[in-house]
Formats: structure tokens, sequence, C-alpha cells
């Protein structure tokens, strides 16, 4: 394999290559997805995934699950133990604490990869994962550092490992993390992720509100200037909205509507309850 072959595969520098489940293609500057036309068939090529992407992990009002607990208990049927991962937060033992104490509340132990010997070792074994939110870019760094993009894609395309992502824990099952809300407070090696989707998720979607004197750009203008770079869909959550991916089917549930962004055309509404058709 040449040299500029090894670097586009991800070998020299230890970033995964591309998803191969996904209708992509890889730019000449090979940092780029581009995703083909997606068309209903091939929305999700691969059946055997298994995702729930939750766009926020509180919802105002309630407390920390509360408003995915219904569907975290569905999706996570048959499960005993969850594999946490609480790289996107600087207190790890305080994050893994919290969720073991809520997810043991709706019947699942959980162990925190962060305190394996060998995290590599827990993810080739577990049956769930859950990886929370918080700082995208500290989180996907970490996935780099502990080598677990890898495994985690395999084991989740074979359909060996049921993977459940908050927020942050959502934008890393996308192609890219080009989507995120968050600062680039640390800088990982690639911002490609996990590719489990073929499209971007923008979590905490906020509507532009028209009384606002803010002159800064509206969510809405941050996705668009998005598409003219990437053909990538996105797919922007509201608040108590979340992505069911089951059996090749994406289902949009929870309370909220979802705003779908694709290039060339006007955005779009997803109500809760229907399929996402890209
Ligand atoms: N910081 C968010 C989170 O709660 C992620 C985002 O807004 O992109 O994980």
């Amino acid at each position: 394999m040449s040299e500029t072959a090894n670097r586009m595969s991800g070998r020299e520098c230890n970033i995964p290559p591309m998803p191969t489940h996904v209708p992509f293609s890889i730019s000449p500057l090979g940092s780029i997805y581009n995703a083909s036309r997606i068309t209903n068939e091939d929305n999700m090529s691969n059946s055997l995934v298994r995702l729930l992407l939750i766009s926020n992990s509180t919802l105002h009002g309630s407390g920390y699950l509360d408003h995915a607990e219904g569907e975290i208990r569905d999706f996570l049927a048959g499960v005993r133990q969850v594999l946490f991962v609480p790289y996107a937060l600087r207190d790890r033992d305080g994050y893994a604490a919290k969720v073991a104490e809520r997810l043991a509340g709706m019947g699942f132990r959980v162990s925190s990869v962060h305190q394996a010997p060998d995290p590599r070792a827990e993810v080739e074994t577990a049956e769930a994962i859950f990886i929370g939110g918080g700082n995208t870019f500290r989180l996907l760094k970490a996935l780099y550092d502990n080598d677990l993009l890898d495994p985690i894609r395999r084991r989740a395309q074979e359909g060996s490992l049921r993977y459940m992502g908050a927020s942050a824990g959502s934008n890393v099952a996308c192609p890219t993390i080009r989507t995120t809300n968050d600062m680039p407070i640390v800088e990982p090696p690639s911002l490609r992720a996990l590719g489990l989707v073929p499209f971007q998720i923008n979590p905490h979607y906020i509507d532009p509100d028209p009384n606002s004197t803010l002159m800064a750009e509206t969510r809405e203008e941050r996705l668009l200037q998005f598409l003219e770079e990437n053909e990538t869909p996105v797919v922007a959550l509201r608040e108590g909205a979340m992505l069911r991916v089951e059996g090749g089917r994406v289902m949009l549930k929870g309370v909220a509507a979802a705003r779908i962004f694709r290039r060339g055309q006007p955005p779009r509404e997803l109500v809760p309850g229907a399929r996402l058709e890209l």
C-alpha cells in the first residue's frame, strides 16, 4: 500500500478507516466525509446496528434521564450490565457514580470503562454501552487515546453491542463531530467518529428566537454553513427528542420534533413516532 493510501486508511496515525457499511466516499484530502445520495432503502444499510441516540440527558423540569427512561428500559430489555463511558466530563468517578445509581434504579448494573485495567477488553465483552454527554472534543480525544473507536464500531456493526448515547455520546455515533455545539477545548487526532449512522446529529437544537437581539449565528445558520462545506445530512434533535435505530430503521422517539437539514433542500420537520427517511 502506498504511503498516501496508508495515511488515508488511517493506519499511519491510528485514525480508524472509513466505516464500510454506509455509502460514504472520502475526499482527496482524506479529511472530509461526503455522503452520496441516501435513499430510503440504504438509509441504514446495516440492519444489525442497535442504537438509542438521545439529544439531552436531562430535560427541563425533570431529573437525569427521566424523560428517556421508558425508551431506555425498552431498548436495553434483556441486558443486565451496561458499560459506561464517562470521558466527556473531567470528573469521571463522580459521573460514573451518578450513572450507576440512575441505571441501577432501572435494574441495570453499571461498570465504568475508566476504572477497567483494560478498557478495550471491557468493550469486547460488553452487552451494551452508554456514552454520556459533556464536551464532545474531550470525549472523542479520550476514545482515540484509549483506542476504543474500532472495537465499539465493530461490535455495534456486528449487532453484538447495543449503543446508547446522550448528547456528546450521540455526536460520536455520527461520521464526524462537525455538528457538535461544543468548543474544541482539546484536540482529538481527527474529527472522525464512529460512523454508525449515515448522518450527523446536532443535539440540543434550538429554534431561532424571532425576538432575540443577539447578533450571533442561529443554530440553523450554523447547520446551513455545515452543509455549504459537507454533503452529509443533519438531524437536529430538539431537547426531548431521541433516535432509535433498529432493524435498519431510524425512528424519532421522545416528546419533541426534529429538524432535518439536507443540502439544497429547505429544512423539514420530523414528528415523534415517524421514520427518518433521508
Ligand atoms: N455539550 C453537549 C452535551 O451535553 C454536546 C453538544 O451540545 O454538542 O454533551
